[in-house]
């Protein structure tokens, strides 16, 4: 398969010998496309087979001539162009020199070695960093990036750290977190009563040791606590799961190096290339059978949220520990991540046995990023540490500059001026108060940190949003006008955005969980015919009542009843016993007599819903224990290159289920064809209304059901059969963590 990689490379890549030696790696693959100098770092586009592609990425990494330094790196997957040859290219003249606030980049490999090596000064010393690696966005508490203005502020520099920060020709010149045991930072082990146990290396040992003997262990890390314990001790992870209140959400594991981690997950090299990143995200992947990880780690899942240290800290303790290792964002539910010492106490308290905290202060809390492969490109589910607050650069520029609010769930905000989107780190759900005052910090650090003013404010149309409230006052404290988005044009544009599309209009599947629609009833099925201007809804997912409303969102049962209610009425006995024996029969009556009166019943039209359907109508879940479970597990079952399907009918706009549900239930076929025929079955209906309502245009996959992979894969065959182009994200999540762009984007080119 021939594909297309562009990447903008950030960092130190210029004048170090970088091009010459992209052009050496490119022409040793037989790779074709060019590289050049960009006023931000370097641009290269690659082609060529996919095989030597990913090759080309691992070695960018692994080969790289030793100045040269990538802090973050931008990835698209494209379609080939037909480069003849790869050229080093003349740079674009007279762009002017970018100053972006970088985000935190893993430690390097010359501080690592440093950091085991007897005989460096920085032997095992857990702040160690240089040019090159360390804290960025983290620490910074304003512009211009200097010691002064970042919480490395109070720690002075010892004379031999002094030196080296002056000495233009030192790996640490203008090092602004540069430190060492002399003068910087140490960390300190605590208990959760209030009593230091050790300090510094003492220390490190010390939670090593609790750690492998099955203890929690709040640490703090670089953009917050971690929550640790060992992977592989069941006891321990079922405990951090009760303490949580986690129910079977799954937790992310570190492993001490890619070696370890290959013990445990079956990677692509393209995999390997992002798990080795300068951004370390999480990444999903493919989970080994009869490891000795517990099953607790990520419940009825055949995935597995993986990644590497990134901070001395991490290679430091996984090494001593030597075990993966359970590290999952120190909150309680709902909540931000945790950032400061006395925060820790006061919060991790119930849910540590003890606490491993330092004394370098987090200005900026940031969670880590999560992204997977979806149809070879690196997808987004959260984008944070390590891609915030990097700018998505737009191919136009816009008429004014504007701050975006985003959604509810998964909330981000942007700022936005010229050609430039500024999308926060992953700031959460706004469910809670704490989650509300991280709102207004992101807001509030972003504006400060780029001196920004906007002309404008955007927020979603959805009345009862926090982030809509917020955006209505502030608006009016300030004197400002606000503009309203509706959520699913808000996905359209933010693909639209994502993908650099110039212009014109796509055709775009927008299904999530649910969005105020613009008639009032709760939108997530919907086929939108969109341009930057505008946008008309073409087709939607037949409509049903969510009964008992939100309480539907959480419980699968509530849907698949629904959906028999619509099609056999109360003839109970047409019902699997899957959906009935989990409701009492008075419930049932209770239920269906409130469907009938649309009682707390409102209509929606949500593709998220019909995996929940379908999962109580198997048997999988009934209730779900966090958003999104249902599709998770569902995809997992899905057999590759089983292509049967259930049939659906399209009657005027709208696209109606029920004969899919009808076959579904008297299909006697097993659980995994099942769930593979559905999975086919929303991809057949997109295609279908594709052809049906804008065939010539691109077709758009939006909103967080297409972070699914089957679904996603299944429509990209589909499409490659009828010659579609099909544009998805890759710079922003799919999801609600995307809506922001899209807000940023309107506003920034409606006419007003
Ligand atoms: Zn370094
Ligand atoms: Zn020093
Ligand atoms: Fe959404």
């Amino acid at each position: 398969m021939s594909l297309r990689y562009r990447l903008k490379v950030y960092g130190f890549v210029q004048g170090v010998g970088f091009r010459p030696f992209v052009y050496r790696i490119a022409k040793g693959l037989n790779l074709k496309g060019y590289v050049l100098n960009s006023p931000s770092g370097v641009e290269i586009e690659v082609e060529g087979d996919k095989e030597s592609l990913d090759l080309f990425l691992i070695k960018l990494r692994s080969e790289k001539p030793p100045l040269a330094h990538i802090y973050s790196m931008e990835l698209e997957v494209l379609e080939p162009l037909g480069y003849k040859d790869f050229e080093i290219r003349k740079s674009a003249e007279g762009g002017k020199k970018e100053v972006f606030v970088l985000p935190d980049i893993a430690t390097c490999e010359e501080c690592l070695k440093e950091l085991f090596d007897p005989a460096d000064r920085r032997y095992r010393y857990p702040f160690i960093n240089c040019t090159n690696c360390g804290p960025r966005f983290s620490i910074i508490l304003r512009l211009p990036y200097d010691r002064k203005n970042t919480t490395m502020d109070k720690f002075k520099m010892c004379r031999l750290c002094e030196a080296e920060y002056n000495d233009p020709t030192n790996r640490r010149f203008h090092a602004q977190p540069n430190a060492c045991p002399e003068c910087g930072p140490w960390v300190e082990l605590w208990s959760v009563e209030g009593k230091k146990l050790a300090e510094k290396d003492e220390a490190l040992k010390k939670t090593a040791e609790l750690l492998r003997e099955g203890k929690i262990l709040a640490i703090k890390g670089l953009g917050g606590f971690h929550l640790a314990c060992d992977a592989t001790n069941a006891a321990a992870v079922g405990e951090l799961r009760r303490r949580k209140r986690r129910g079977e959400k799954p937790f992310a594991v570190m492993f001490r190096d890619l070696k370890q981690l290959e013990n445990y997950a079956e990677l692509t090299n393209f995999e390997r290339a992002i798990i080795l990143s300068p951004e370390t995200p999480i990444v999903l992947v493919k989970r080994k059978e009869n490891t000795d990880l517990a099953e607790g780690v990520a419940p009825h899942l055949k995935k597995i949220g993986v990644f590497l240290p990134y901070t001395p800290l991490h290679h430091l303790l996984l090494r001593e520990v030597d075990r993966p290792l359970v590290m999952t964002s120190a909150n309680l539910s709902d909540e931000p991540i945790v950032k400061d010492n006395d925060e820790a106490f006061e919060r991790l308290s119930e849910l540590a046995d003890y606490l491993l905290i330092h004394n370098r202060d987090i200005a900026n809390r940031v969670d880590d990023s999560v992204v997977r492969v979806i149809g070879e490109k690196r997808v987004f589910i959260r984008r944070s540490r390590g891609f915030a607050p990097m700018p998505i650069i737009l191919p136009f520029r816009l008429k004014r500059k504007v701050l975006a609010v985003g959604g509810h769930k998964k909330n981000t905000v942007a700022i936005a001026w010229e050609d430039k989107v500024v999308l926060s780190q992953h700031v959460g759900d706004l469910e809670t108060v704490p989650a509300a005052e991280f709102f207004e910090e992101a807001i509030n650090t972003l504006k400060r940190l780029y001196e920004f003013e906007e002309d404008v404010v955007v927020a979603d149309l959805h009345p009862r949003y926090h982030s809509t409230k917020w955006a209505e006052r502030y608006s009016r404290e300030a004197g400002k006008k606000l503009l309203k988005v509706q959520h699913h044009f808000a996905h359209a544009l933010s693909l639209m955005a994502d993908a650099s599309f110039e212009g014109g209009k796509i055709f775009a599947a927008t299904w999530d969980g649910t969005g105020y629609g613009t008639d009032g009833t709760v939108w997530g099925g919907e086929f939108l015919r969109a341009s930057y201007g505008g946008f008309e809804r073409v087709f939607y997912l037949r409509r049903f009542k969510l009964l008992g409303g939100e309480r539907a969102v959480k419980e699968p049962r509530r849907v698949a009843l629904s959906i028999l209610f619509e099609l056999y009425g109360d003839d109970f006995s047409k019902f699997p016993e899957t959906v009935l024996k989990s409701f009492k029969p008075s419930e049932l009556e209770f239920l269906y007599r409130a469907y009938l009166k649309g009682v707390n019943a409102p209509f929606t039209s949500s593709a998220g819903r019909l995996f929940d359907a379908v999962a109580s109508i198997l048997g999988i879940k009934q209730v779900l224990s966090y958003e999104g479970q249902s599709g998770a597990i569902m995809e997992d079952l899905y057999i590759k290159g089983f292509k049967k399907s259930y049939p659906f009918t399209v009657d005027g706009n709208e696209i109606d289920w029920r004969p899919t549900f009808e076959a579904l239930l008297e299909d006697g076929a097993p659980l995994e064809e099942r769930i593979t025929k559905f999975i086919n079955t929303l991809a057949e209906m997109v295609k279908t209304a594709h052809l049906r309502g804008g065939f010539r245009l691109p077709l758009g996959l939006t909103g967080g059901v297409f972070q699914n992979k089957p679904l996603v894969e299944r429509i990209l065959e589909l499409s490659s059969s009828t010659g579609a182009k099909v544009l998805t994200h890759q710079r922003v999540p799919p999801g609600d963590g995307g809506i922001a762009l899209g807000q940023a984007v309107f506003g920034g080119l409606v006419d007003i």
